[in-house]
């Protein structure tokens, strides 16, 4: 049992998956002060001091808190907006790599990696003679 939860955690996924969800929750905090510390009292400000974070309706008795609500879809939009912005910034990260040239082939006898265009390998030379070699 315990040899067994080791082994899960010592899996790399779950640390990066951990690790993921703690960066995830820090910087859940950080926007959500950058809305309710910065950006809300700027739109306050410049609609002549509205408060919304202090929007209050009364439906029956019940007092629903509109403004705590709005702060939190705009905190949303904004996590939204950076992570697909991170996740396209990967993307194109990936496609960058798959793009490199190939440039190096094994050698079929040594397994050593050697020049796409080499016709002798440098390492043992053995004759590769048309061996993935188009050109010759
Ligand atoms: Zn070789």
């Amino acid at each position: 049992m315990f040899k067994e939860f080791k082994e899960f955690i010592a899996r790399g996924n779950v640390l990066d998956m951990a690790i993921g969800i703690i960066m995830g929750s820090a910087f859940t905090a950080i926007v959500t002060s950058m809305v309710d510390d910065i950006l809300m009292p700027i739109i306050s400000g410049l609609t002549a001091g509205i408060d919304y974070q202090d929007i209050v309706v009364s439906v029956g008795g019940a007092s629903l808190k509109v403004g705590n609500f709005i702060n939190a879809v705009i905190s949303f939009l904004i996590i939204a907006f950076v992570m697909f912005l991170i996740v396209k910034g990967l993307n194109s990260l990936h496609k960058e790599e798959a793009k490199e040239e190939v440039t190096e082939k094994e050698c079929p006898y040594c397994k050593s990696s050697i020049p796409v265009e080499a016709s002798r390998c440098p390492h043992c030379t053995s004759k590769l003679d048309n061996y993935n070699n188009v050109n010759e």
